[in-house]
């Protein structure tokens, strides 16, 4: 193994809102708990070193997140900018399922190599992502500008898994959308796994605790048993939650990027 085949993880955080839980776990009343507040965060991450820079999801865009009363910490592309993440080079861009708050600013990245499951985008296509219960996830503008990469040809729709490159793979595992996937990145401080929102909040996973979207529930609990086995064999060192407010504090704080928070995993030297 030489650096080329480590990556730094950095984890974004653009966006926020405050709720309840019985407002982001299913069902919530099975569990006779009293309900309580709860914040969701809304990320991008990145996947870099010195020869190769992958983008993991675009987060929301102004009206997507205006039209469901978010708040936007930082545009989604200042942060990329900031962070010296330039669309212009075109990198490529990992989409782990197709909700307004994961590809809200795919359009940024107009002339990237994108990357998405096939059952993600067959889904958004087909007539079940019509129904209330998925759609409201969703922007058609922004569907729209995938499905034109993908007519554009520079989608690559995959199965089960791919590899996006030495040291990062995408794997599906269904359950919050057909296509969810996660993102298993290696660096310096052991694999990464970008849970995405197979976890939106570690406590989904610790405690069987499906969040309230589900396209699929058996896949769900499956998608945590597998984030659970790959923490237990080792082939994930660390777990980055989709939404979940205290993903930050498990890592290393980055300073300089006003508005937005970043931590970063397995930091490469300059
Ligand atoms: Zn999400």
């Amino acid at each position: 193994m030489n650096s080329r085949d480590e990556y730094e993880v950095l984890v974004v955080k653009y966006g926020t809102r405050s709720t309840v839980r019985s407002d982001v776990f299913l069902n919530y009343g099975v569990y006779r708990e009293p309900d309580a507040p709860i914040e969701m965060d809304y990320f991008c991450w990145i996947a870099r070193n010195s020869s190769r820079t992958v983008v993991i999801d675009t987060g929301f865009s102004h009206a997507g997140g205006a039209a469901r009363g978010r708040t936007m910490l930082i545009d989604p592309r200042d942060a990329f900018a900031g962070l010296g993440v330039d669309a212009a080079d075109e990198p490529v861009v990992v989409v782990t399922h197709a909700h307004y708050d994961h590809i809200g600013n795919l359009a940024h990245f107009s002339r990237s190599p994108i990357i998405v499951a096939r059952s993600e985008v067959e889904f958004w296509a087909g007539p079940h992502g019509r129904h209330a219960q998925f759609h409201h996830s969703v922007e058609d503008d922004e569907l729209r500008v995938l499905a034109a990469a993908v007519d554009s040809g520079r989608v690559t729709l995959f199965g089960d898994r791919h590899q996006v490159a030495d040291g990062i793979e995408v794997i599906r595992v269904g359950g919050h959308t057909p296509g969810q996937a996660v993102v298993s990145v290696r660096t310096a401080d052991g694999p990464v796994l970008l849970a995405s929102d197979a976890v939106h909040y570690y406590e989904e996973c610790d405690k069987n605790m499906p969040f309230v979207s589900a396209a699929n529930l058996i896949d769900m609990y499956a998608g945590f048993d597998k984030v659970r086995a790959m923490v237990a064999d080792g082939s994930a060192a660390y777990v980055v939650s989709g939404h979940d407010p205290a993903t930050l504090d498990r890592f290393t704080r980055v300073d300089g990027l006003p508005g937005a928070e970043v931590a970063v995993i397995g930091k490469l030297g300059s």
